[in-house]
């Protein structure tokens, strides 16, 4: 058997297991826009049946011989080629997968929908005890997965590493100390907006047609891509040319801005390789760099001036300043998905201190109602009315997702870093945005960003994006001059 014959089988197994994926994928995504809430119990089933066939058949020990197989033949092949990164990233998510055992697997799953139970049981009541024995039984279950991936230095970065392929956990605090450190005074020192929030005075049909020109004109086709409604506006893909966004129901900028960010992950998606379609590379290399693409059309194109000025006249009769005022509304807030982009990054920076504290057992979960309120008060200068509006409010702990927390602040910083880079190198791009031409800045996206999908990790695809790892400074540029304007 050659080298050649080796890889074409690894191949063919690999899509296979991809195919998989995609149907149900393609299963979750009519579950959340066109089901009928009868279908859930037995579509649990549908998802569960197809993952377990997936999971079996990339576990396989025939995978895992044939990755050893092709060690030498990895070897010889350019880092950067496309046969080379399938078989290392193939081997990196083989060695993941087998490591853990099904029970545990198995155990986690049930842990996490347990723990939604538990708190949403925990936000009727507006206390916090009520979720912490199921927090308590997270916490034992992740430590016990580290353990089976072998913490290092730190048992967090095994969470990281499920993330943010390359980094680690002292990567991330220290960006996000420098961050928190420059951002702190000047949030804290925030007064309250003079003006209401922008009020665009769109019915729900009056929104959903300008979402559908703005998505037009930004490129988003048809012919590779729909857009439906549903209750949290998500994108997924099962192909690189059948990309699905949807967004809110009830009109209004909201409605468009989320839009714009749906469309930046989209786009990402959209851009990868065709020659990748149907392997574990085709998709964005990780939570941070998808979340750069989606915050650079939302904040960055999406709240400047040339863009409010050419949404303004799209949208027909609405004052281009006030638009971009409104788009630019600073609040200290309580509540992580209401933040602007200015305090978002320290609604994250606590979270990441307190879930790396939590697994590290530096924290104890009887503590964590106290820890949070006092950071929201040294961070934000607020005080936490409730466990409602505190540490209840955000799903990811009930349901096993820690450690994902930190990729949506190292999205923030890596969009700013993006955009200055594109910013530099397209001379014209505030003229182009003004005239609503968004071709340049997505084609500069395809070819630094998208076009490599998942075949490198966080930092070398970082690396390939802006010539550099994370950098805060980028953004804190960008806050410092809303701040400024504002
Ligand atoms: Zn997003």
């Amino acid at each position: 058997v050659t080298d050649e014959q080796r890889f074409a089988e690894l191949r063919s197994r690999l899509q296979e297991v991809d195919d998989l994926r995609k149907a149900t994928w393609v299963l979750h995504w009519d579950l959340e826009t066109m089901m009928p809430p009868g279908g859930a119990e037995v579509r649990a089933e549908q998802l569960g049946t197809l993952a377990g066939i997936a999971h079996e058949r990339f576990t396989v020990d025939e995978l895992g011989e044939l990755l050893e197989a092709l060690r030498g033949y990895e070897g010889e092949l350019d880092y950067d080629s496309d046969e080379a990164s399938l078989i290392r990233v193939a081997r990196r998510e083989y060695e993941r997968a087998r490591r853990v055992p099904a029970e545990l697997r198995a155990e986690m799953v049930r842990a996490g929908s347990h723990g939604k139970q538990a708190w949403l049981r925990a936000r009727e009541a507006n206390d916090y005890a009520v979720f912490r024995p199921a927090l308590e039984r997270n916490l034992e279950l992740q430590g016990q997965y580290i353990e089976c991936l072998d913490g290092t230095a730190d048992p967090y970065d095994v969470l990281v590493a499920e993330y943010e392929p390359g980094l680690t956990t002292a990567d991330i605090a220290a960006v996000f100390e420098e961050l928190r450190d420059q951002l702190t005074p000047l949030v804290t020192a925030l007064e309250p907006p003079e003006e209401p929030p922008l009020d665009l005075g769109l019915s729900d049909r009056e929104s959903r047609a300008a979402v559908d020109r703005v998505l037009a004109r930004l490129g988003f086709d048809r012919d590779w891509g729909r857009v439906d409604t549903s209750v949290h506006p998500f994108m997924i893909n099962f192909g690189t040319r059948d990309v699905r966004l949807t967004i809110y129901k009830e009109g209004g900028l909201r409605t468009v801005y989320a839009a714009l960010h749906e469309f930046g992950h989209g786009l990402y998606e959209r851009g990868v390789d065709p020659a990748l379609e149907r392997t574990l590379l085709a998709q964005g290399a990780s939570g941070a760099l998808h979340e750069s693409q989606s915050l650079l059309w939302e904040n960055l194109v999406g709240r400047g001036r040339p863009f409010c000025d050419w949404l303004a006249r799209e949208l027909g009769g609405v004052d281009p300043q006030a638009l971009y005022r409104g788009a630019n509304r600073i609040e200290r807030s309580l509540i992580r998905v209401d933040a602007d982009p200015v305090t978002y990054s320290l609604h994250v920076i606590f979270r990441f201190e307190l879930e790396h504290e939590l697994v590290s057992g530096a924290l104890a979960p009887a503590d964590l109602s106290e820890a949070w309120n006092s950071r929201v008060a040294d961070y934000l200068g607020l005080a936490v009315p409730d466990d409602l509006r505190g540490v209840l409010q955000d799903m990811h702990w009930s349901d096993m997702l820690m450690g994902y927390f930190p990729s949506y602040a190292l999205g923030h910083v890596a969009s700013a870093q993006i955009w200055e880079r594109a910013s530099a190198d397209l001379p014209q791009l505030d003229e182009e945005l003004a005239r609503g031409e968004f071709r340049p800045l997505a084609e500069w996206l395809r070819e630094r960003v998208h076009r490599h999908g998942q075949k490198f990790t966080t930092p070398e695809t970082m690396e390939r994006a802006v010539g550099g790892g994370f950098d805060p400074e980028p953004l804190l540029r960008v806050v410092r001059s809303k701040l400024n304007s504002s």
